[in-house]
């Protein structure tokens, strides 16, 4: 029943259309409204005073942990000096040029250049006016098509919306829209046969992406993109050798590659970035939540050096580059990018991400892999999962109407954990701060533990 003795809580229905949310539901007042208050490392506290270890770091992005003065002071003395000038027209400010700097040294090999949006859905859009744009201006006009993949998380938008493979994301929104395509899912779990090796099954991967490029015209395949480790579609690192040998096919086909590093950019994976991790060789790299640690709004479209050749011959035959937000670069979410990437170097997060990580995977390992409704723990540095069957050995799936993911992270919820039911499956994902320590990592694994006994007991 709906509280209406609380103010908050009756504006709160009546007036705020929250994103992801059941609509009618939570107008009614059906599902919980939680107000967040407050936070610290990794702990977060409501308005109840009802304290969670936030394992998933927000929306994976809170890498850092909650309450670093250093950043909030950051972007206070950038507030209080220069709040807004835009970047057009060759305009900037000291933080936003630095911030750029310190993403180059921090990126792979040949890159160049950094363009700023606000969230990972424009930068993506970026990338895909970025790809037309340099391939009319090579004279290629027809070579146009992005293919990305089933279970690929890339935004919210139309266009990037389209790029995402999940079907919530495109439910009566008329989506995909062309040209975009979607290719084989890398989830070694759920689409190898049985008799198949992951080296096998990524070979049946490159070769569907190669089939799918030769049906389609080579001459009309512009790009591909993928996250490193497939994030929101199930926390799925790639099967042995996938990268290398999707990069042959597409090198193969001259087909431009975005890596989509929007979770595992700046430190997620134990390395600072997801491409270097599976030598994958982009051509733009996509980046936000990790930049900030969300502490303001930030993303970014790194641009390789022959993109970014490409793109200079552009503006030299046709003037101005016609594409531009408001708040590119804005100041205050420079100076958070900054004091954010200088504390995850102080603090040797992608260190800590790399060691804790591994004594997290493997405690979850060990407190679950052999339950009988376990079919899969699995991850990469500070990203892990835990996929749920009805029948091991049948690799059987539960009947989504059970809503078993659901469940196993309410249950947890309740033992003071916050983890993530991934759409698609009956998925628990994991994607903590990466300032997490081995102690706050064995509560997880134990309250877990506890959760997932609770509920498939119930079952
Ligand atoms: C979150 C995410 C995005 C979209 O970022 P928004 O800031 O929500 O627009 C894009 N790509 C990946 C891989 C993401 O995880």
């Amino acid at each position: 029943m709906l509280d209406r003795s609380n103010e908050l809580n009756a504006y709160d229905r009546d007036h705020f259309f929250h994103p992801s949310t059941h609509m009618g539901q939570h107008a009614r007042g059906e599902s919980p409204t939680r107000i967040i208050e407050g936070g610290e490392g990794v702990t977060i506290v409501d308005r109840d005073g009802r304290e969670s270890i936030d394992a998933f770091a927000g929306l994976y992005c809170v890498n850092v942990g909650y309450g670093r003065t250093e950043i909030a002071e950051a972007i206070a003395a950038q507030a209080h000096k220069l709040a807004y000038y835009h970047a057009y027209a060759g305009h900037g400010s000291e933080v936003s040029i630095r911030l750029a700097r310190m993403i180059i040294d921090r990126a792979p090999e040949g890159m160049s250049r950094v363009y700023f949006g606000l969230s990972g859905s424009d930068a993506n859009e970026t990338n895909i006016k970025l790809i037309w744009y340099y391939n009319n201006v090579l004279g290629r006009p027809e070579k146009k098509k992005i293919i990305s993949r089933w279970r690929g998380y890339h935004g919210s938008g139309v266009m990037t919306g389209s790029l995402t493979g999940l079907q919530l994301f495109h439910n009566a929104f008329d989506l995909p829209r062309a040209p975009i395509l979607h290719t084989e899912a890398p989830y070694y779990f759920r689409r190898a046969d049985r008799s198949q090796s992951e080296e096998e099954f990524s070979a049946f991967c490159a070769g569907k992406l190669e089939e799918m490029i030769l049906e389609e015209g080579p001459e009309t395949v512009a790009a591909f993109i993928g996250e490193p480790v497939l994030g929101t579609g199930g926390i799925v690192p790639p099967p042995a050798g996938y990268w290398e040998k999707i990069q042959a096919v597409l090198t193969k086909y001259d087909v431009l590659l975005v890596a989509d590093e929007v979770v595992t950019g700046f430190g997620r994976l134990g390395s600072m970035f997801g491409s270097d991790h599976y030598g994958m060789k982009p051509d733009l790299i996509t980046i936000a939540k990790g930049l900030t640690s969300a502490y303001a709004p930030l993303s970014g479209t790194i641009v390789s050096e022959k993109m970014w050749q490409g793109l200079v011959k552009g503006s030299d035959d046709l003037g101005v580059i016609g594409h531009g937000w408001t708040y590119s670069a804005h100041p205050l979410c420079a100076a958070a990018g900054v004091a954010n990437l200088e504390l995850i170097d102080k603090l040797g997060l992608v260190e800590n991400a790399r060691e804790v990580g591994a004594h997290f995977r493997s405690r979850l390992t060990q407190a679950l892999a052999d339950h009988r409704h376990v079919g899969e723990v699995r991850g990469e540095g500070l990203l892990a999962a835990v996929e749920f069957v009805e029948d091991k050995d049948d690799r059987a799936f539960f009947d989504a109407g059970r809503k078993v993911g659901p469940q196993l992270a309410s249950a947890l919820l309740e033992r003071g954990v916050i983890a993530r039911a991934m759409p698609q499956g009956d998925i628990l994902g994991f994607a903590p701060p990466l300032c997490l320590t081995r102690e706050e990592a064995d509560t997880i694994v134990e309250r877990t533990a506890a959760a997932v006994k609770a509920v498939t007991q119930a079952l």
